[in-house]
């Protein structure tokens, strides 16, 4: 088998509300770029990137000058084809080759009639727990509901997720508000769900005292991690030896190089590993073997998805035997998927990993025509700005905090 064609399209997905989160927002929707890895033998192995847009597409185009001819069963030469670490300095392509591992594996599990579970060294479980992901949200653009803004608009949305969803472990997704409203907040959802476990993520925006300070009033909850509190490993590490709760990161330990660094003179606990940072479902499972050899904990990270990427987070938790914590996904926020079959579905807090061969999921083609459309008639998003904050800057630390109080209507084109 030899890979004859990629194509890629960027597509837009809308959300039920606009995300909020420490560096801007996710303004009503995803923007994912889908490719396609056609073989000689006609099938077709599908991959999924964050971001798009005539670029990505035209990224994804410039690979087959590379690739075509080449067996997609030769996955770690197409790592040094197209993401040599040297040649990294002078272009970045781990996401780019992330989508396209997924879509090499998707074409090998389909040629073998396997699912990619079973290239990865079989699965140790059929279903992935995941965690209601709780975000604080605008208004929906065009109805005005679902904000999430005050403490009792969150346990009221981590409740509709629990019930709806059957989940048993809640992030709240912060960074937005001052750390003491958020605190109350975070102690609220506690409070609501006592038996249920817990994580805290403001997405490195704090300083070092204030990380220590939140961390400490948060110890004695259910809490799973707290989730990169400061930004830098020597923060990180300075946070853990004040505060007695493990602390996990996505953002400081995302390749090889950090986490051996992190290995030397630990700063985190709990690596949470994500599909498309590391360069691709196998990149995690070999770092999930670096973890298990030193006793480190993982768990699968979210960076906004639809049912592809969803898929690889699927096959990558089936096969970890250290995975001792849910999975987090954006997943359940949106209202549509550009896969057979629509959104994946939840049962008791988990989803099925597919069984079906290759990734297990197949695209139909008229919601990708739909959301390409959606995309060409409203773009990208500058997901690193607040539509209720035009002017704002998200500087690191953070002391320039969104007012809580605040609830007057924002535009965001929907
Ligand atoms: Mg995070």
């Amino acid at each position: 088998m030899r890979i004859r064609d990629i194509r890629a399209t960027t597509v837009t997905v809308p959300l039920e509300a606009p995300l909020r989160h420490a560096n801007g927002c996710h303004w009503g929707r995803f923007v994912r770029t889908i490719v396609e890895v056609e073989a000689d033998n006609g099938l077709v192995g599908l991959g999924e990137m964050g971001g798009g847009g005539e670029s990505a597409e035209a990224m994804f185009r410039a690979m087959k000058s590379y690739l075509v001819g080449h067996d997609p069963a030769r996955l770690e030469e197409m790592r040094f084809l197209i993401a040599n670490p040297t040649a990294s300095l002078y272009n970045n392509r781990t996401q780019v080759l992330a989508a396209l591992e997924f879509a090499c594996l998707d074409l090998l599990g389909q040629q073998w009639g396997v699912p990619v579970c079973d290239i990865l060294g079989g699965r140790l479980r059929d279903r992935v727990p995941f965690a209601a992901y709780c975000f604080f949200r605008y208004p929906n653009p065009r109805n005005g509901t679902s904000e999430t803004r005050t403490v009792d608009q969150m346990i009221e949305h981590a409740r509709a997720l629990k019930n709806r969803f059957g989940f048993q472990t809640h992030k709240l997704k912060a960074g937005v508000f001052p750390p003491d409203y958020e605190l109350e907040v975070y102690r609220a959802l506690g409070a609501a769900f006592p038996k249920d476990s817990l994580r805290f993520d403001p997405n490195g925006v704090w300083s070092t005292e204030q990380a220590i300070r939140f961390g400490q009033a948060i110890e004695g909850m259910r809490n799973d991690y707290l989730e990169d509190p400061v930004y830098g490993l020597n923060g990180m590490r300075r946070t853990r030896e004040m505060v007695r709760i493990p602390l996990a990161t996505n953002t400081v330990v995302v390749n090889f190089e950090q986490l051996a660094a992190n290995v030397l003179d630990t700063a985190v606990d709990v690596i949470l590993l994500d599909t498309t940072f590391w360069g691709g479902i196998r990149a995690c499972v070999k770092a999930a073997g670096v973890c298990e050899t030193f006793q480190l904990g993982v768990a699968v990270h979210s960076s906004g998805e639809l049912g592809i990427q969803l898929a690889t987070m699927l096959h990558l938790g089936a096969v970890l035997p250290n995975l001792s914590f849910a999975a987090d996904a954006h997943y359940h926020h949106l209202t549509d998927d550009i896969i057979e079959g629509g959104l994946m579905q939840y049962e008791g807090g988990s989803i099925a990993v597919p069984d079906k061969p290759g990734l297990g999921v197949t695209l139909n083609r008229a919601k990708l025509l739909e959301y390409a459309d959606l995309y060409r008639r409203l773009g990208p998003y500058p997901y690193d700005k607040d539509p209720g904050r035009p002017q704002w800057t998200p500087i690191v630390p953070n002391d320039r905090w969104a007012d809580p109080n605040e609830d007057r209507v924002v535009d965001v084109p929907y």
